[in-house]
């Protein structure tokens, strides 16, 4: 195997992303110092947070999710934020190898915060881009946390395509945009049982998918609702 590695590496050489170490996409040493997040915040004012709750009602207000928990800042130069990208854009499997150690380190320090009848879910993309991506990220990074925690994976929630790419549009556009474009794959109702919900997603920057989506996982009467997210921006 690590003969066979360095014909590979020979012919076809990978490079760390951030020391240019030859030989895997993240070296050991780089993995190390990537920067994760010791304390979550309220997800509206960014005050300190245990378990990442909305501090007040006021900060609350018409939120759908009841928390975010983050595995990190999100900052565009960031180890986690290229990781995101080589998954996203270059279709990198190691990166996401690398993404859902990342997901699972974050997870394990709030493991006892789930009940066993907690349901993963993640947020989903549309029919064409699926067909233009070929995958949907959110789904490979939950599908991997539900492996690693035993915990039940479903695709609760569908998305239409008249949704535009989100990316290219302003905030207040996103939020329009957004609007009705996420709904509840209803025949999974019977299997959620009023339990604690975890919707996981690559990033989160203005939280208006996040809160759309929970506004659509309200149909499944959870418990309540878990945001997990890799990077969380605050820059909004
Ligand atoms: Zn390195
Ligand atoms: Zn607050």
């Amino acid at each position: 195997m690590i003969l066979a590695r360095y014909f590979y590496n020979l012919f076809f050489p990978i490079f760390c992303i951030e020391c240019k170490k030859v030989g895997y996409k993240l070296c050991a040493d780089c993995f190390q110092q990537i920067d994760l997040c010791n304390f979550q915040c309220c997800p509206t004012c960014r005050a300190y947070s245990i378990f990442g709750d909305f501090c007040s009602a006021r900060c609350k207000a018409d939120n759908n999710f009841d928390r975010i928990i983050s595995c990190s800042e999100f900052k565009p130069s960031s180890i986690i934020v290229r990781l995101i990208k080589e998954m996203k854009y270059k279709f990198c499997m190691a990166s996401v190898d690398y993404l859902v150690e990342i997901l699972m380190k974050t997870f394990d320090s709030f493991i006892s915060f789930f009940p066993k009848n907690t349901v993963i879910t993640f947020v989903p993309t549309t029919k064409r881009r699926l067909k233009q991506r070929g995958f949907n990220q959110a789904e490979i990074l939950a599908q991997r946390l539900a492996d690693y925690s035993g915990l039940e994976l479903l695709p609760l929630l569908k998305r239409f395509d008249k949704s535009q790419q989100q990316a290219k549009l302003s905030r207040a556009d996103r939020k329009l945009n957004l609007s009705n474009s996420i709904a509840a794959n209803e025949c999974f109702k019977k299997f959620v049982n009023s339990g604690h919900l975890i919707l996981v997603d690559d990033i989160a920057t203005t939280c208006s998918t996040l809160n759309e989506c929970s506004k659509a996982l309200r149909y499944f009467h959870p418990s309540e609702i878990t945001a997990f997210v890799l990077a969380r921006s605050y820059l909004v």
